[in-house]
């Protein structure tokens, strides 16, 4: 079996994928004319030639226009549907979605409406195509500590929809420090916790992610690198990072996918996990990221298969689950 086929069959989670970053142009045009509402862009092919970015503000600017289409229970269904469907095509057997109630609650959605919409995919996703799934929310950190605490309060009646809690959005400038309050608040109440940090933002950032937020996975993680004492952490207590090369390609925190160090670092013993990101808008779904790093990197079978293993253990499933999971990537 060569490399790509090898992806493909591969039965792979994925840990870092915002819903709202798998709107595809086509579904966004469709939800824009049932609601009624006007989007900035003529077509299809002008919302994909805006997908020139630069960095990551450039993009939030375009996904939050995209977003403000979302309004009904049945678009966040439609939403997560089409994704659940890629998921299909790529094997990626279960998955841990980040959603982002403020994008939706700041414009009068109500959070019980987005819940729903994602949880009946979820529950679909699982009787129609065998995926499972969890949900993580995640706090927009450009906002202020006290909308977290308002979000997090929206949260706790439904509780036992959500997996964890996890905190996104423009990184440079708003550290985890931010929000460490109100993540005490969310350990409390029993959610695990995960954090962007150390994609554009600095080491120090992972280390507020680790030491105040007391998170269960780091989101992003690759300028690791940067600081020995960190790495040596991160392998020494195991802790998943979710990488996704094409964003980080897209949004140029690297300029090549040959510069990528996600090979390194798994060669190093950093627990790495491949993942999309925010597809619909960098370029490709999960086997799209693994093929780009294969190709760029010449990664071999037993770093692609390390990569799929890596991807269970680093889940949220229970650990029969992930034994079970982990062995059919062995016999593979
Ligand atoms: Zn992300």
């Amino acid at each position: 079996m060569n490399q790509i086929e090898l992806i493909r069959a591969l039965p792979k989670a994925e840990l870092h994928v915002h819903i709202e970053g798998t709107f595809e142009p086509e579904l966004m045009f469709a939800i824009a004319q049932r609601n009624q509402i006007q989007i900035p862009y003529q077509s299809v092919e002008e919302v994909k030639q805006a997908y020139n970015f630069h960095n990551l503000q450039s993009f939030l600017d375009i996904y939050y226009a995209g977003a403000n289409v979302l309004v009904h229970e049945q678009d966040f269904y439609d939403l997560a549907w089409a994704y659940f469907e890629k998921c299909a095509e790529d094997h990626v057997v279960h998955t841990e979605m980040f959603f982002d109630p403020q994008t939706h609650t700041e414009r009068g959605v109500e959070f019980a409406t987005v819940l729903a919409g994602l949880k009946r995919a979820c529950t679909d996703a699982k009787e129609k195509l065998g995926i499972s799934s969890q949900l993580i929310m995640c706090f927009l950190r450009h906002l202020s500590e006290e909308k977290a605490f308002e979000t997090l309060e929206q949260a706790l009646p439904f509780k036992d929809d959500i997996i964890a809690i996890g905190l996104d959005s423009s990184e440079v400038g708003h550290p985890p420090a931010k929000f460490e309050r109100v993540f005490a608040k969310a350990r409390e109440a029993g959610f695990l916790i995960v954090a962007h940090a150390g994609e554009e933002g600095p080491p120090a950032y992972i280390w507020e992610a680790l030491d105040l937020l007391k998170v269960n996975r780091i989101d992003h993680g690759v300028r690791s690198e940067e600081d020995e004492g960190l790495m040596t952490r991160l392998i020494a207590e195991k802790m998943p990072l979710t990488v996704c090369p094409l964003s980080n390609l897209k949004l140029c925190v690297v300029n090549d996918m040959a510069d990528h160090n996600i090979r390194r670092l798994l060669q190093k013993g950093v627990h790495v996990t491949v993942n999309s990101d925010d597809p619909s808008y960098f370029g490709g779904y999960m086997n799209d990221n693994f093929v780009a790093i294969q190709q760029a990197l010449d990664l071999n079978n037993d770093e692609l298969k390390q990569l799929a293993i890596n991807s269970f253990e680093a889940s949220f499933i229970s650990d029969e689950e992930k034994q079970k999971w982990i062995a059919e990537v062995k016999q593979i």
